[in-house]
């Protein structure tokens, strides 16, 4: 698909066309739109997640409902298959975080430790950041028995069918373990509060289903794990009575929210109030025009791979329609 843009001539002036930041399925979609449409996007990969590029999908194994991979594929497969993609169409990828955005100012001015690019657009594709419980045996059972995401991982073998449990006490936990009993054979619901903070509704949900226990006053302590080093239950503790004890469960859902990486445009685009970036209905358009906005950062609902992809695209054509009016 070829731009009517001059990508060319734009470049040339020291003012590139696009500038995306992230290398999650959103920024790397696009990426590959923005280079098939000859935008020459510079892409700032950041390297937040374990040191490399990728995003989120890099800290997981199995991926199973990403479309076109009928037996699954893995996390970091996935992300170097469109990492790949987008270097073939000749995006410019750079491992470096941004440390500062401008666009106050046009062109806008996009710096990491290494160098400033000025640019006529932004995809800012940075993702979210599960909150975690920083359990000491977290790392080591992270993917193995615990998981932030029941959407992405509840049918999984090793979920199917066994107890489980969710943390958290507000609508992203109660919703997780209303999915969760799809699948599993009994979820504990672990609330530190004496009552759920989701919205009545959702609450009504939980307390009609039978297969949920909504354990209140509970603090999740660490798992704990059986002679094969496979996660067995949860040790938690009462807080009105300080007394611990283990709850059988094979898996620990995390349903305690997500931080969107939105900080670099915090008091320069508008927000919401827990810090996704606002995009026009239906659309990647932020408050600033030349700013478009993918994947989790402005997706508080769904947060999958493929709606990030989507939106990814969503933008880069987004970009491209706004280079050929404003130029
Ligand atoms: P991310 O994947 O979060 O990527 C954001 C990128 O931005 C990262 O590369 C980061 O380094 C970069 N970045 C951040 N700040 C900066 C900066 N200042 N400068 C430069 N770069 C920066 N979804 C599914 O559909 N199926 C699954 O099976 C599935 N499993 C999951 C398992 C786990 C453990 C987790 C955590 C999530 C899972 N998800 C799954 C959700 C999915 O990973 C996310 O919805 C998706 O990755 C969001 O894509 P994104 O591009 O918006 O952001």
């Amino acid at each position: 698909r070829a731009s009517s843009f001059d990508a060319q001539t734009s470049s040339d002036k020291g003012v590139e066309n696009v500038v995306i930041i992230g290398s999650g399925p959103a920024g790397y979609t696009a990426a590959i739109y923005a280079a098939r449409a000859n935008l020459k996007p510079v892409v700032f990969e950041g390297y937040q997640v374990g040191g490399v590029p990728g995003g989120q999908l890099m800290t997981t194994t199995e991926v199973e409902n990403f479309p076109g991979f009928p037996e699954g594929i893995t996390g970091p497969d996935l992300m170097d298959r469109m990492r790949r993609q987008a270097e073939r169409w000749g995006a410019e990828l750079f491992q470096e975080d941004v440390e500062y955005v401008d666009v106050k100012n046009s062109p806008f001015t996009v710096k990491s430790s290494e160098r400033k690019v000025k640019c006529h657009s932004i995809v800012y594709a940075t993702g979210a950041t599960a909150q975690r419980l920083r359990l000491p045996r977290e790392d080591e059972f992270w993917s193995r028995g615990i998981s932030a995401c029941a959407i992405c991982d509840g049918a999984s073998p090793l979920f199917k069918g066994q107890v489980l449990a969710v943390v958290g006490g507000g609508d992203t936990a109660t919703e997780e373990a209303i999915y969760l009993t799809k699948y599993a054979r009994h979820v504990h619901l672990l609330v530190r509060r004496d009552q759920l903070r989701a919205s009545k509704a959702m609450q009504d949900r939980v307390f009609n289903n039978p297969n949920i226990t909504v354990h209140y006053n509970t603090e999740t302590v660490d798992v704990v794990s059986n002679t094969k080093g496979q996660m067995s239950g949860i040790l938690v503790r009462k807080l009105d009575t300080g007394e611990e004890s283990v709850l059988e469960a094979k898996g620990l859902f995390y349903g305690i929210g997500h931080s969107p990486n939105s900080q670099l445009l915090e008091g320069q685009v508008e927000l919401d109030r827990s810090g996704y970036v606002i995009v026009e209905e239906g659309t990647a358009k932020t408050s600033v025009q030349g700013v478009f906005a993918a994947g989790d950062v402005q997706d508080h609902e769904w947060r999958q791979a493929v709606t990030a992809a989507g939106s990814g695209c969503v933008a880069a054509l987004s970009v491209e329609r706004y280079l050929v009016h404003n130029n």
